[in-house]
């Protein structure tokens, strides 16, 4: 039995970068905080852990000392985490990923010229938490095209952004199906006003590329472990896709979890996972799955 992993899983770079911030800071203090999990890979968190890293959440802001260092993670946070940090000394360490804050500077434009805005994304998502708090929290946050319809007023000047780890295939069909509804608004009205709606595809390239490859990938082995943590939005993404090419693709947080009767009659295993998962938790399972085909 062959074991391969993916050579395009793995860690995207702003994920890298946020690590990179606090092992930086971390070698020169014993001592850092994270608001919220780092990513979503307990194996990754445990290890800054141990380097003196405490994850706590925003709403817990009031019991980190003043004067401590604590960490933006890639996702981002609304301004009102900035504030806070102001009002209770605190230095922040800002790691959010470029990308989203470039998605967060879109939205301040058209929150700045009253537009509805509408987000494609999980509303209790961190990083949709953070691009709500651009909007005053005032965002329409659907996951659905019937969701969308029955929320979303689009007699109002409308954009729709998307959060960066989405599925491109749903927001394109999402965007199309409103555009064509705004279409018959404008024929339907007797003044033929104009009735502004536009689609900001803010899904990130490291995520969207990735779904083919990863399909191939999929294809070309018998059999598929996918790891990541499993709070990580990406990863559901990615496992459903890789899934729906292969069946035989089963779900791990860590070798832990392996059911090596899913291997029988296999003659490859692929190993992948999602943009938070770290290449050392791909390669413990490789070896963990050869030691048993080959002991
Ligand atoms: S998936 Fe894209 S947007 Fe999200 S952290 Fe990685 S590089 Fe940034």
């Amino acid at each position: 039995m062959v074991v391969s992993i993916d050579k395009n899983a793995g860690f995207c770079w702003g994920v890298v970068r946020a690590i990179d911030f606090a092992e930086r800071e971390l070698q020169n203090s014993s001592k850092m905080y994270s608001l919220g999990d780092v990513i979503h890979n307990a194996s990754e968190v445990n290890r800054l852990a141990k380097l003196g890293m405490e994850t706590i959440s925003v709403e817990h802001f009031d019991k980190i000392p003043a004067g401590s260092k604590v960490l933006i993670r890639a996702h981002g946070e609304p301004p009102s985490t900035y504030k806070k940090a102001v009002d209770f000394g605190i230095e922040l360490i800002d790691a959010t990923c470029p990308v989203v804050t470039k998605v967060q500077e879109r939205i301040k434009k058209f929150v700045d010229k009253n537009y509805q805005v509408v987000i494609f994304g999980k509303k209790d998502h961190a990083e949709v938490l953070g691009l709500r708090g651009v909007t005053g929290d005032k965002a329409i946050v659907i996951l659905t095209l019937s969701e969308a319809l029955e929320r979303v007023n689009l007699a109002l000047p409308t954009v729709l952004f998307s959060q960066t780890t989405m599925d491109k295939e749903t927001f394109a069909s999402i965007a199309s199906a409103l555009k064509l509804k705004v279409k018959e608004l404008v024929i339907g009205t007797i003044e033929d006003e104009a009735v502004e709606f536009h689609a900001k595809d803010t899904i990130c390239g490291q995520v969207s590329g990735r779904e083919k490859k990863l399909r191939e990938f999929a294809l070309s082995n018998d059999v598929i472990i996918f790891t990541a943590g499993k709070k990580s939005s990406n990863g559901k993404v990615l496992f459903a896709i890789a899934k729906e090419v292969n069946p035989k693709t089963f779900f791990v947080e860590s070798n832990e979890e392996i059911d090596f009767s899913w291997f029988k009659d296999a003659k490859t295993v692929g190993i992948t996972g999602a943009t938070s998962t770290p290449k050392w938790v791909m390669e413990e399972i490789k070896s963990v799955i050869e030691k048993k085909a080959h002991p």
